[in-house]
Order: C-alpha cells, then structure tokens, then sequence
C-alpha cells in the first residue's frame, strides 16, 4: 500500500470532539521524544505534516489526519513527559484512556517503544492497560538506526521475553527507522491488512 493524499481534519481536546466515527482509524502513540512524528512524516512523506516536538509534552491535542479519504491516521499526546503539572498529566491521561477506550472505529493502535532501551515501567503499564481492555495494538520500535543490527535484535528479544511474562500471544512488531526510512512498507502493509479484514464493519 502507499499513502497519495493526507490531510489535516482536527485537533481535539477530548474523545467527543472528535469527527464523526465513520472510518476506520489508526492511532500512534508513544513516550514524548520517542520519534512519533518522525515515524508519522517517514509514513507519510511528508515533512512537517507532524510536528517534530521540540517540547516534550507539547503536542496534548489528539490529532485527526484524513489519509486517501479511506482512514484516519490520529496522532496522540506523548505519555510519561515530566515537564507538565501532575494534574495537567492525570487530564491527559483521562483524555487518552478516553479516547483508546471508547473509540468505536479505532481499528489498531501503533505503540512506540524507543529500540535502544531497556524495556520501561511506563511502557510495560500502557501495554498491560491495552491488553487486559483487548484493545488492538502493535508495537514499532523506533530509532533502530542508533543501534547495531545484533542490539537491535537483542533489545527486542529480550522485549518479547518480558511480554511472554505477562502474556501468551505477542501483539505485531516493527523495528522503524525514520532517518533510514526503514519499516515503512511493513507498517503501511500491515494497516492494508487491517483495512482489509475490518471493511465490513464500514
Ligand atoms: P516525538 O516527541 O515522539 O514526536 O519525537 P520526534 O519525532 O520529535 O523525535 C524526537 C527526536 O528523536 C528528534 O530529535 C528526532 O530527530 C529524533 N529521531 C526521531 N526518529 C529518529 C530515528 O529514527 N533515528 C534517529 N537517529 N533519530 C530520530
């Protein structure tokens, strides 16, 4: 699959502002500085289509963007950012779970997990919250590019084997660079995938 056309539709503050849920949608979301708006403009191709965040935490808005008039591609706050207040945090958060929750078109959610860390408390609990509420997700570890190829695979072995502790079946996984361009094909793949099987629910 490729993308030709992708326009911006919305910027909400919360799940009933969003437009109306009448196409299948596509969340990404992730730590603040994890490479999401890289990874959405590498999709893409475009260059500022999301904002490269120089603020961490800044982009808080869950951002609607109409790609080929078939799917919503949605762009969600960076989690786990420090340099907000704890009540602002806790609103956001509503505002996510919110919204991961109870979007009913919402088909697939892309978690972003940094490829060169060990795997992090806060990342660990947002997939646990996914999971037990069977909400779809896949996970795309960015930045592979910083690594060696062997470290790269070894982070996300040791990935999996911390979700096996958890879990039985493991969720799809992308390794993605955006400055390489690497992992694209396999994720616009893979939502043709999901468009696929989910269009009759359209
Ligand atoms: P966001 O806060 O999750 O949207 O993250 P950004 O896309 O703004 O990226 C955070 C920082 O990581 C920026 O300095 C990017 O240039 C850098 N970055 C993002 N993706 C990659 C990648 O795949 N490779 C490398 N080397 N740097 C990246």
């Amino acid at each position: 699959m490729n993308i030709h056309q992708v326009a911006f539709e919305k910027s909400s503050a919360k799940l009933s502002q969003c437009p109306e849920a009448n196409k299948p949608e596509f969340a990404f979301i992730g730590r603040s500085n994890v490479g999401k708006s890289s990874l959405i403009n590498m999709l893409c191709q475009r260059n500022k289509l999301a904002k490269i965040s120089t603020r961490p935490g800044k982009t808080q808005l869950i951002n609607h963007f109409m790609v080929d008039d078939t799917w919503y591609l949605v762009d969600l706050p960076g989690y786990g950012y420090a340099k907000v207040s704890k009540d602002q945090r806790r609103t956001f958060k509503g505002m996510m779970l919110n919204y991961l929750e109870g979007r009913s078109t919402l088909v697939n959610t892309f978690v972003l997990i940094d490829s060169r860390h060990e795997p992090q408390t806060v990342d660990l609990e947002f997939i646990r919250w996914m999971g037990e509420r069977a909400i779809p997700f896949a996970i795309v570890f960015t930045k592979a590019d910083k690594l060696g190829r062997n470290q790269v695979q070894s982070n996300i072995a040791t990935y999996r084997k911390t979700l096996l502790k958890e879990w039985e079946e493991l969720p799809p996984m992308f390794i993605t660079s955006a400055t390489e361009k690497e992992g694209r094909e396999p994720i616009l793949d893979y939502i043709a995938a999901v468009l696929e099987q989910t269009k009759q629910e359209f």
